[in-house]
């Protein structure tokens, strides 16, 4: 055993104890708030030293350190920091985020206690279109003449479920089965507790543009307002590298790497051959990954080849 050890001081971080306990609010009635958290950039830092067998070292080595370690995924020195939500979130987007098996979680019970009385409405300027590539998506708004009968079918639907619900209750219906018809879109609560690691993984998927909006806008205000405040470093470090940056497949670098030296033909040899060059009626026949890609030129700021 060592002699002596460093001495050891729980890790707090001032702009994260300012926000503490303070909820944001989130869609029409929801909101999230921290309640506790474990670690810091610090710890980040001082977990991977540990690994390589050195000690603490200025700020400015630090930032390098964690840019380092997202870099070259070295994932297990973020798993040193913890941090414990309290939502409040409509259903439907809780199915979606309960998906994330890495936390802990314990959710407020509709069998044990009555259910929130409080469903997210949506607005006549907020029903969105049907996306026609995308089947899990949605492209722009109706217009809010439609959007407005859309909001008054949902207010009545929402007091029926709920008036039912109650009616069930006051007649000492049990509360686990009296809540079977409540809509997706009630409200409940839970406490939610994960890992730095684990919670980067969770910012990525939803955060981006493909996540469901409503999920999405939780995303946000967890990356933008918490995790930045917390670890600066390390949000930084994941904005650079996982947040606003994209992979090249293999095929996509043989044709950028084609495109940049002006081999035109190359470039639509290796396309035809991944099967991203199909036509029908003399159109291009839709293929996601050339889609994707495509995407990824536009963010470049590059014309597609084809
Ligand atoms: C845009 C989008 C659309 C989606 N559409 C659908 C859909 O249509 N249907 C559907 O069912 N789901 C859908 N999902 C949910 C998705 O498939 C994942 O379940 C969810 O995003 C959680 O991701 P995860 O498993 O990586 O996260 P976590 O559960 O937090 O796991 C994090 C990581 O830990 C590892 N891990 C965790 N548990 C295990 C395990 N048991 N075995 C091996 N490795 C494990 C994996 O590496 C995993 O990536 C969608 C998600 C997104 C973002």
């Amino acid at each position: 055993m060592p002699d002596k050890f460093e001495k050891i001081e729980t890790t707090r971080v001032k702009e994260l104890d300012e926000i503490l306990g303070k909820p944001f609010k989130v869609l029409d009635d929801g909101f999230i708030r921290v309640v506790d958290y474990m670690g810091s950039d610090s710890s980040v830092v001082q977990a991977a030293r540990v690994s390589y067998g050195k000690g603490t070292k200025k700020k400015r080595q630090d930032r390098g350190l964690i840019r380092y370690l997202l870099r070259h995924k070295h994932t297990t020195p973020f798993e040193m920091c913890e941090i414990k939500f309290h939502i409040r979130i409509p259903m439907d987007a809780w199915r979606q985020w309960i998906r994330h098996r890495t936390a802990n979680v314990n959710e407020y019970s509709t069998r044990y206690s009555i259910a929130i009385d409080s469903s997210q409405t949506t607005q006549p300027d907020e029903w969105r279109i049907q996306s026609k590539s995308n089947k899990q998506g949605s492209t722009g708004y109706f217009d809010s003449q439609i959007g407005t009968e859309f909001s008054e079918d949902e207010k009545k639907l929402h007091n029926l479920a709920r008036e039912t619900y109650n009616k069930r209750i006051k007649a000492g219906v049990a509360r686990e089965q009296a809540r079977k018809d409540l809509p997706l879109s009630t409200y409940t609560e839970a406490y939610w507790k994960i890992d730095l690691h684990n919670l980067l993984h969770f910012l990525k998927l939803r955060m981006e543009k493909n996540a469901q909006l409503e999920i999405r806008k939780y995303a946000e205000i967890i990356g933008n307002e918490i995790v930045s405040r917390w670890v600066p470093y390390t949000w930084e470090a994941f904005l650079d590298y996982q947040m606003n940056s994209y992979n090249l497949s293999h095929i996509e670098m043989k044709i950028l790497r084609s495109m940049l030296q002006e081999d035109h033909e190359t470039v639509i040899l290796i396309a035809s051959e991944a099967g991203w060059l199909k036509m029908k009626e003399d159109k291009l026949i839709m293929n996601l990954e050339r889609a994707e890609f495509e995407e990824k030129l536009e963010e470049l700021g590059v014309k597609k080849p084809w």
